[in-house]
């Protein structure tokens, strides 16, 4: 958004938002019933405040506020808060985040402390994880082991679910529409015998030279 606009928004806001204040929230012969419009009112601009701010770029710098914290001189948000919205636009692409990558050779204690992030979306009816963390240690069987530092992203999409990480690309099949098994066991196609690969409808892309390029499963 262009600043220039958005510097004049947010001056009209504040306008507003000064007004209802000063004029209806702090006169003592208001009624009850009106001063909870009025107050509800209040709010809705402070959401419009958070929207807006969420596009600022604090590009005017800092001052300090009473409290002695640092607030932008244009959008008032305070330095460092973690905003508590996303603001996305309809058209085009929606970038949510950066890419994150493990940025730590350090084992930690925890997957909590090890997390740089995990956050999910449902974007149209399908889901999209990004697990991203470092090393960490944690108990299995009772035995401590050393987690892998990962970047991990995942995407369900009608009871498929397609992982991708540094190491590995991952397709889980809908189970739900069929009976599996108990075991489950995993096999390079050269190690499978001509007649049980026939059940896998599974198709190789690859180019003259036999190079793997890609592989389609059939549903
Ligand atoms: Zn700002």
């Amino acid at each position: 958004m262009n600043q220039k606009q958005l510097k004049e928004d947010l001056k009209k806001l504040f306008k507003s938002m000064d007004f209802v204040s000063n004029k209806f929230l702090h006169d003592k012969t208001i009624g009850e019933k009106e001063l909870q419009i009025y107050s509800n009112i209040y709010q809705q601009l402070g959401l419009a405040w958070e929207f807006l701010g969420l596009q600022c770029k604090h590009h005017e710098g800092y001052k300090k506020t009473r409290e002695k914290k640092e607030a932008c001189m244009m959008c008032g948000k305070i330095k460092g808060v973690e905003e508590s919205y996303y603001l996305l636009p309809k058209k085009g692409i929606k970038k949510l985040g950066r890419r994150l990558k493990p940025n730590s050779r350090k084992t930690f204690k925890n997957k909590n402390e090890a997390t740089l992030v995990n956050d999910t979306i449902d974007f149209h009816g399908a889901f999209v994880n990004v697990d991203v963390h470092n090393s960490y240690k944690s108990k299995l069987l009772d035995k401590e082991i050393n987690i892998a530092d990962e970047r991990i992203v995942s995407l369900k999409e009608s009871g498929v679910e397609c992982s991708v990480d540094q190491h590995m690309i991952h397709i889980k099949m809908d189970k739900s529409k069929k009976s599996p098994g108990k075991k489950v066991y995993g096999g390079f196609p050269w190690e499978i015998k001509r007649q049980h690969l026939k059940n896998f409808p599974v198709i190789f892309d690859f180019d003259e030279n036999y190079q793997f390029l890609g592989l389609s499963i059939l549903r």
